[in-house]
């Protein structure tokens, strides 16, 4: 059977895989980027039906396209992201073929490189990029209650609140997926819990600028990994509604009802860490220290931006801070159904070479795997901050596809006696 031969194969087309395969075409490095479904494909139907993004239009893209028709302090619709890297594709003529499912990843037996077993075929490949995603496998953790008279979902699978049988709702994780879903919720008019972990919580807008710019000039973004103690916090930000600042004491003031970490299901009941008003106030210190960092910076650099002392103001605590619940009683609560918005794992199942440390996690640097020829990209953190991010994973690639083509270039070196010959 014919296989199809090519420099990099790049497996995924998302935001990652076109990125890079804009960088691969400019140094001329022969390249396909294979996609199981359509391109973007976690854009159309692995987010809920009214998820705008979380940056504003001007900075959630790719430097050489904005999007169309979009006010650029508007977010955009998941379905117009969407749009936006197909049109993307289409735009740069990324070689993409969709449909295309790999299966396998190996080194080749007899010489350099890969041999990639797909649902279409075998390809082989001097070079492979894994750019399948910084969140592949919904997780939902260990203690979810097994109790078949509740509805249980990841947050990947959330659509829109009609989705969910009538009575209350328990969301846990407080990122901005959970804080989103949970605002939705209340909104549709049922009663709401939202279990509340640690977070950071950035005002939207403070001084007339987006978080987003507030992050860019102050170095977050490009910050090259977490801070040791903020290695697994969420952030919790949003751009529903026009955008706003997270706040979850103006949500309870609202009705909604706050909890502490979830810990444990037993017999109906669930039990929650008494770690909500700590988990507030390290939210609230993460957002009062932006507000500061950002005073600083206008001061040393003399902006013309107008003060703003109301977003000082933090609400009261509403009771269900100062009286935290422990214990909740799923069903005197009539609670119908739990939303888990606890975050994904990654799959590298697929890709069968020694590129993985003893955790199963990718070993690598900026991407370039400890395994020569295999690179991840789109990972969170992966070189910093804005990797997973729609704007920030372009510049890794740029990266990845630098080092891609210094790699042919040493490949392709002779010396005397081999340039000797005929
Ligand atoms: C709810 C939510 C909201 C987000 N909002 C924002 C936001 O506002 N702004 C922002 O910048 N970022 C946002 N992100 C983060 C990030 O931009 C997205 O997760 C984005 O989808 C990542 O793009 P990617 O190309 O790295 O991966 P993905 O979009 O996950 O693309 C990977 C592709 O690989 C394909 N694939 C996987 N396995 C295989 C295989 N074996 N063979 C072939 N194809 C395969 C998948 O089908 C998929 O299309 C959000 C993430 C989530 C979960």
């Amino acid at each position: 059977m014919a296989i199809d031969k090519t420099d990099t194969l790049i497996i995924g087309g998302g935001q990652a895989g076109i990125a890079i395969s804009e960088h691969l075409s400019r140094h001329d490095v022969p390249h396909i980027v294979l996609e199981r479904h359509r391109i973007a494909e976690r854009w159309r139907s692995q987010r809920w039906d009214s998820l705008v993004c979380n940056g504003p239009a001007w900075h959630d893209r790719f430097p050489g396209l904005e999007f169309a028709g979009l006010d650029p302090d508007a977010f955009a619709p998941k379905e117009r992201v969407a749009d936006y890297l197909a049109a993307y594709a289409q735009k740069i003529n990324a070689p993409i073929r969709t449909g295309v499912e790999v299966l396998k990843v190996s080194r080749h037996p007899d010489r350099s490189g890969f041999i990639v077993e797909t649902s279409a075929g075998a390809f082989q490949a001097e070079r492979v990029v894994a750019a399948t995603g910084p969140f592949q496998q919904p997780v939902i953790p260990a203690i979810a209650p097994k109790d078949d008279a509740l509805l249980q979902i990841h947050s990947a699978h959330y659509r829109a609140p009609e989705q969910l049988p009538e009575g209350a709702v328990l969301v846990v994780g407080a990122g901005s997926s959970g804080v989103q879903i949970a605002d939705e919720l209340q909104r549709a008019g049922k009663r709401v819990y939202l279990s509340v972990g640690a977070h950071n919580r950035p005002p939207r807008a403070y001084r007339q600028r987006d978080f987003c710019w507030w992050l860019g000039v102050l170095g977050e973004w490009t910050a090259s990994a977490p801070k040791p103690d903020a290695a697994h916090v969420t952030i919790a930000v949003s751009g529903a509604r026009g955008g706003h600042t997270v706040d979850f004491r103006a949500l309870a003031h609202e009705g909604l009802t706050l909890l502490g970490s979830a810990q444990a299901f037993e017999r109906g009941m669930a039990r929650f860490a008494p770690d909500l008003a700590d988990n507030l106030a390290r939210g609230d210190a993460n957002y009062l220290a932006l507000l500061a960092a950002a005073d600083a910076y206008i001061q040393r650099n003399r902006l013309d931006l107008p003060e703003e002392p109301a977003a000082r103001h933090i609400p009261p605590d509403p009771e269900c801070v100062t009286r935290p619940i422990l214990e909740l009683d799923l069903a005197a609560a009539g609670v119908a159904s739990i939303v888990w918005a606890t975050g994904y794992a990654a799959d590298y199942s697929w890709l069968q070479v020694p590129a993985f440390n003893e955790q199963g996690q990718p070993q690598h640097q900026r991407g370039v795997s400890s395994e020569p020829g295999v690179y991840f990209l789109g990972l969170p953190w992966l070189s910093h901050r804005g990797s997973s991010f729609l704007w920030g994973v372009w510049h890794d690639a740029r990266f990845i596809a630098d080092h891609i083509a210094t790699q042919r270039q040493y490949a392709a070196y002779r010396d005397a006696g081999q340039r000797a010959q005929p």
